[in-house]
């Protein structure tokens, strides 16, 4: 069998990995011309589920590299006023050393790509398929094509394949806008920051529709790129932000981050020295969408994983371990002669319960109303 996965994001990495170790013809076809083109996004905290379906897929030399990679575990979730008074807080035991808890997006997916040289090409962008009665030709942006028995969309939120598979999908964006920052870890800011902040994430909140969210990335051992830091995030509407679409997603990356530190103006004066600490030039904006419901389909040679077919908010932080799951649970599937009615039976109401969840903790977290 030949499978071809569209997109080298977390879920796509983790199914060729369970494939490859099965034996599995497999090929990944990744749109960026590299591992380290774009803005990815920081910080990714990794639950139980993530860590299940890695151990499911991985071999032990790739999981290895996962966790040498990953970040330190935390102790602590808690949320803060604007003027650090604390509104909850739970802390849980420190976690084992071979624990992934949370992991740097770009070491992450540097880490799953181990092994996978053969199986990986970059700089393919997918534009089509062509279902047939024995597979699917897959016609790709550069005029190529390739034949597989099976495609696997595992191509995020913009998801091409679901556009052609599902074209009255709708996703929602939910009206919030979060303008991702980068704080190194100097000696300096490791005095200054508050002790929580580097025990787990933290998220500050106005209580008027901006919050302000840290998130410590110290690593076991760091890319070769940068060193430690606090992921920061503020969130809010384009009316909370005094900016709109067309501003922020066209302003340079400083001038986005002058509206993280105009935004925390009254705010206490760590979180305001924090802000002032930032990296301004690894500022990126990003809009939140979701779907409302998974939806089902039909066909004996394709399928979808991951954000392409059930994207959710960050507010579950849920996202990335689902595209696990659904990896682990796919790649059962393909490797165990079931068929791919089977992994969507599973995924569906699997998935759909995560999405749900992100809703209501995306209506609480952002003083939102989403209609469902
Ligand atoms: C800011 C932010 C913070 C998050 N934090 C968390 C968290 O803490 N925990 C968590 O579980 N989840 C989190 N998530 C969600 C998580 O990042 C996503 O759910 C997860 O990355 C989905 O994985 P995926 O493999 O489905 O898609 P992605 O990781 O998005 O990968 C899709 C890949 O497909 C490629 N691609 C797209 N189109 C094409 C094409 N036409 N041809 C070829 N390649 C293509 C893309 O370049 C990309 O590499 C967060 C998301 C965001 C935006």
């Amino acid at each position: 069998m030949k499978v071809a996965i569209v997109g080298a994001g977390i879920g796509g990495l983790a199914l060729a990995q369970g494939l490859q170790k099965a034996g599995v013809d497999v090929k990944v076809f990744e749109r960026d011309p590299s591992p380290r083109h774009r803005n990815q996004g920081y910080r990714i905290h990794i639950s139980p589920v993530g860590e299940e379906a890695l151990a499911a897929v991985l071999p032990d030399f790739v999981r290895r590299r996962v966790i040498a990679t990953a970040t330190q575990p935390g102790d602590l979730v808690a949320g803060f006023d604007s003027q650090l008074q604390v509104q909850f807080e739970q802390e849980f035991p420190v976690a084992g050393p071979d624990a992934v808890t949370s992991v740097d997006r770009y070491a992450f997916r540097r880490a799953l790509m181990t092994g996978l040289d053969d199986v990986l090409e970059f700089g393919k962008q997918f534009d089509s398929y062509a279902e047939t009665s024995g597979g699917v030709q897959l016609a790709f942006t550069d005029g190529t094509s390739t034949f597989a028995d099976v495609l696997v969309g595992a191509d995020g939120v913009g998801s091409r394949v679901r556009a052609q598979l599902l074209p009255e999908q709708d996703v929602l964006d939910i009206g919030v806008r979060c303008i991702y920052g980068k704080v190194p870890l100097t000696t300096n800011v490791r005095e200054v920051a508050p002790p929580p902040f580097l025990r787990g994430f933290c998220f500050a909140s106005n209580g008027a529709g901006t919050g302000l969210a840290f998130g410590p990335v110290i690593f076991r051992e760091p890319p070769a790129e940068y060193g430690d830091y606090l992921m920061a995030v503020l969130t809010g509407t384009n009316e909370v932000l005094g900016a709109s679409d067309d501003e922020l997603f066209t302003m340079p990356a400083a001038d986005l981050w002058s509206i993280v530190t105009r935004s925390v103006t009254n705010w206490h004066p760590s979180i305001r020295t924090l802000v002032a600490a930032a990296d301004p030039t690894a500022a990126f904006p990003i809009t939140l969408r979701t779907c409302i419901e998974v939806p089902s389909w039909s066909s004996n040679h394709l399928t979808l994983l991951g954000d392409a077919i059930h994207p959710m908010t960050p507010a579950a932080g849920a996202g990335a371990n689902t595209a696990l799951w659904d990896a682990a649970r796919l790649a059962r599937a393909l490797t165990s002669g079931e068929d791919l009615a089977s992994y969507q039976q599973d995924m569906i109401p699997n998935a759909q319960a995560v999405v749900t969840e992100s809703l209501h903790n995306a209506e609480r977290l952002f003083h939102i109303s989403i209609p469902v």
